[in-house]
């Protein structure tokens, strides 16, 4: 199927057939051994996963598609790799994605550009894109991504696929190439909410190897899906949909009736709905892009030109590790990345630093409470995941004008609560996405009110 349809879509940046073969062979084989032990092998077990090519994965190139890291080959897996080995689902390839995953649209890859399914002429979202093109073209069942402000749940609701950010903490960041550490969430990508119950299960658990990773992931996520399958039933849930983010200007009217008629839906299985206002949801978008900036600009200072990647040296002049660094840094990254490296710089130094850093940490205190007091009133909240459908190519050249699509997806990030982005239906022929929110650690109201939904 890649080689049929990648041509065209351009989800992968780098395909290893027959390591994945070989893989399946070992997986087949690990399924008749466990049979003839009695033993029940995992259930995904030679199932196909894509990677996004911004989890190291040990003898294959992960680039996170900036040209600093062009050809670099990890020594080691990340946790999630490691645990999807573990599990013996074989690895198909790493996904292409806005380079070190700035962006919304997989545009601002060094390498390429991938297409939607939907429409060959538009984005497939980002900077998960990749893994979200690979699963809603056939290419893979089942892929992993990274959320840092909307990345997983964005690119799905684009696709027509299931997205889940999971709450922070849960899924190892460890292996995964930093963007900014306090919000940066790996987490499932899928076709259905099955799946992606059943791919958050192998790679939620707790790592010692992540400073920040809870020692209490919620688990067992597919067994809610398939309970709530054979009910179909939400009486009593509570829904609250978020004043803030429900319609008005930069929506779509068409991803606002395929929101209302899920509501309906909602309701009709016997959940209560009321809209519930989030203040300081007005200045999340605002916070999220000083204190993102801020860590990405400390994150990416490793790519020196002295331990990874690419080395530039410099034309003329002295060779010093200065000017090694300069030339490499100028060479080596794209313009979003030295926008975000320059504007966080800025935000982060004396005599800015409070203004612009300290006001934005404020800010995000602020949305934790908002969330905090909501759920005294919900069990979950919903929203678009997106304002608008997939655009054309080129349309949000302007980065301001990407930046703002985010608005519906950034809360979560900045609360580090879970969000789930899955179908709600099509707008002028395009997938529009319904977001589900919950609080931290209780990932499986996602996946109830999801499995109703789907
Ligand atoms: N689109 C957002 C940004 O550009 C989110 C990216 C992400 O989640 N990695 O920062």
């Amino acid at each position: 199927r890649i080689s049929a349809v990648d041509g065209a879509i351009g989800a992968f940046l780098d395909v290893d057939a027959d390591k994945a073969l070989a893989d399946a062979d070992a997986a087949d084989a690990a399924r008749a051994a466990g049979r003839a032990d009695g033993g029940a092998p995992h259930e995904l077990t030679g199932v196909p996963v894509a990677v996004k090519d911004l989890f190291a994965t040990r003898g294959q190139v992960t680039t996170a598609a900036s040209r600093i890291l062009e050809g670099w080959v990890p020594p080691y897996d990340a946790t999630a790799v490691t645990a999807l080995r573990e599990a013996r689902l074989p690895i198909l390839g790493k996904t292409n994605l806005d380079e070190f995953a700035m962006g919304g649209s997989t545009e601002h890859s060094a390498f390429k550009r991938t297409a939607n399914p939907w429409d060959l002429g538009r984005i497939p979202g980002g900077s998960s894109g990749g893994s979200a093109a690979a699963v809603a073209s056939y290419e893979a069942p089942l892929a992993l991504g990274t959320d840092t402000g909307g990345s997983i749940r964005q690119p799905a609701a684009v696709t027509g696929t299931v997205g889940v950010k999971p709450t922070y903490g849960t899924v190892s960041r460890f292996g995964v190439i930093a963007m900014a550490s306090s919000l940066d969430t790996p987490g499932p990508m899928a076709r259905t909410v099955l799946d992606t119950a059943l791919l958050h299960d192998v790679v939620g658990a707790h790592d010692p190897l992540d400073s920040t990773s809870l020692d209490d992931a919620p688990r067992g996520m597919a067994a809610i899906v398939r309970a709530a399958r054979a009910g179909r039933d939400l009486t009593g849930l509570r829904v609250g949909v978020i004043s803030e983010l429900d319609g008005g200007e930069g929506y779509d009217p068409g991803v606002m009736d395929s929101f209302h008629a899920a509501l309906a839906l909602l309701e009709a299985a016997g959940a209560s709905v009321e809209t519930i206002s989030l203040p300081h949801l007005d200045y999340a978008l605002d916070a999220y892009y000083l204190i993102m900036p801020a860590e990405v600009s400390s994150n990416l200072a490793r790519y020196d030109g002295m331990r990874y990647g690419l080395r530039v040296e410099p034309a003329s002049g002295p060779v010093t590790a200065e000017t090694v660094m300069a030339a490499t840094r100028g060479a080596g990254f794209g313009d979003e990345a030295k926008r975000r490296i320059i504007l966080g710089t800025h935000v982060l130094s004396a005599g800015y630093y409070d203004a612009y850093y300290g006001s934005a940490q404020k800010v995000r205190t602020l949305v934790q409470r908002d969330f905090a007091a909501a759920w005294e009133r919900a069990d979950v909240l919903v929203s678009p995941t997106a304002p608008i459908t997939a655009y054309r190519f080129g349309e949000k050249d302007d980065p301001l004008a990407m930046y703002t699509l985010d608005v519906t997806t950034i809360p979560a990030n900045l609360a580090g609560i879970p969000g789930m982005s899955l179908p709600s239906g099509l707008s002028g022929g395009l997938p529009v996405g319904f977001q589900i929110l919950a609080p931290q650690r209780a990932d499986n109201r996602l996946y109830r009110v999801g499995a109703v939904l789907e």
